[in-house]
């Protein structure tokens, strides 16, 4: 490389959005109106990991607007990316609670279809697509997060299929889940680090899966371990090739980086502080307020750009991180910000918006560079993108 002409290809740069996306932004934005006036929902920071609710996931698949990206003979919708990316930026900015269907609809769905075999696609995504299945992750362990390879969770052969054993930790929504996507070890480590992991879905709940809490600061339950105590899986419910579980891993890494969640947790912040700013007029908080503004601008347009490159048959990748990176820590500033500049006690109790959301905010604030990837693991992505690795 030279790095006086520092060659990286990444094109950030959005096109204009077709009518189709434009009308449903106005539908999706008619309904959240109507919503809140009914106050359906109380508007959180984080929605879309603590704001749990089937029934709102439930109604939101009755308008089309979960499972939009799967096709229509699996009980989707045959929606874009690009389609996606509207909705579940305007059910953001409004705090809405989508954390029910969030992980099924962002990334198991697209796993199922690339990889799931035939009955799984029949059976899953369907339900996906009526925002009636609950999906939680299960790739991390205990010491092994960002080094996934290393994971210890093996899965043996039976006549069936499969069996589980192993520990899985910060499993979201494990305790609620209808279904597990665990990443595992199906033959023993060689010099090929990647080689001989699989992923195969365990549907939940199930005698031999046992999930215990593992408390936010908060206080809230979100997060668990999993024991996996020798779990058969019909060898249907395994996803790709056995031995290939890392091409699954990795093939939906851009979806999972770049979408408006990576820059949008504490969106409901940045409005209360919009609202505090004007209406005491104070300067110095108009231009922090401004200043955050032009920076969502610019992400927002950076992420829209990855939807539509997705939407292309592109796998921007590289993209997608420099999304998550700054992104997240976009979302930590606008609380760090809130703080500086208003007189306000954080409360998680307060009946001031911006003092609850600023508690929520602050306390969520370490999960946002760190869950999905985190922002160290995403440098090395884009560094090895500059071919500086
Ligand atoms: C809110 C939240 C929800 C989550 N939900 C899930 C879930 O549902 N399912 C699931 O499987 N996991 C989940 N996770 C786990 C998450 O994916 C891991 O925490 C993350 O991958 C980091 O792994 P780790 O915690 O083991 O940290 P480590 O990998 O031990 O990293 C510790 C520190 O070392 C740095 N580091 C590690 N390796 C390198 C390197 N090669 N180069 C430079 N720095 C490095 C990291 O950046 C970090 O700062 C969740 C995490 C959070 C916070």
């Amino acid at each position: 490389m030279n790095a006086s002409t520092l060659q990286f290809e990444l094109d950030l740069r959005p096109r204009p959005l077709c009518s189709s996306a434009l009308e449903l932004r106005q539908a999706v934005r008619r309904f959240l109106e109507e919503e809140l006036k009914s106050r359906s929902f109380e508007p959180t920071v984080d929605a879309w990991l603590r704001g749990f609710d089937r029934g709102f996931s439930r109604t939101l698949a009755e308008r089309g607007w979960v499972g939009m990206t799967i096709p229509t003979h699996y009980g989707g919708h045959g929606r874009s990316q690009v389609e996606r990316f509207v909705v579940i930026e305007e059910l953001l900015a409004a705090g809405a609670p989508v954390a029910a269907h969030w992980i099924a609809d962002r990334q198991a769905a697209n796993s199922i279809l690339s990889f799931g075999s035939e009955p799984i696609k029949r059976r899953v995504l369907p339900r996906i697509a009526r925002g009636d299945c609950v999906v939680a992750i299960g790739y991390s362990e205990p010491d092994v997060g960002s080094d996934l390879a290393s994971v210890r969770t093996r899965a043996e052969r039976t006549r069936e299929g499969w069996r589980l054993t192993g520990t899985k930790i910060w499993t979201s929504h494990a305790h609620h889940a209808d279904l597990l996507v665990v990443l595992c070890r199906t033959s023993p480590r060689t010099e090929d680090r990647h080689a001989g992991l699989s992923v195969m879905v365990v549907e939940l709940p199930h005698p031999k899966v046992k999930a215990r809490p593992v408390l936010l600061m908060t206080g809230e339950h979100h997060f668990n371990e999993v024991v996996l105590e020798g779990v058969d899986v019909p060898e249907e419910m395994v996803l790709g090739q056995v031995g290939e579980g890392w091409k699954v891993v990795t093939s939906d890494l851009a979806l999972e980086r770049s979408g408006p969640e990576r820059f949008l947790s504490t969106y409901p912040v940045l409005v209360e502080m919009l609202r505090r700013a004007a209406e005491t007029g104070d300067r110095c908080a108009g231009r922090a307020v401004a200043s955050l503004a032009a920076q969502l601008y610019a992400l927002r347009a950076m992420s829209l750009a990855v939807a539509q490159s997705l939407d292309a048959g592109d796998s921007p990748i590289i993209a997608a991180a420099v999304v998550k990176d700054i992104g997240t820590r976009f979302e930590q500033e606008i609380a760090e910000t809130a703080r500086h500049i208003f007189a306000c006690e954080p409360s998680l109790d307060a009946s001031d918006p911006l003092q609850r959301h600023l508690a929520v905010a602050l306390m969520h604030s370490p999960a946002y560079t760190v869950r999905g990837g985190t922002n160290e693991i995403l440098r090395g992505i884009v560094a090895k993108g500059l071919g500086l690795r």
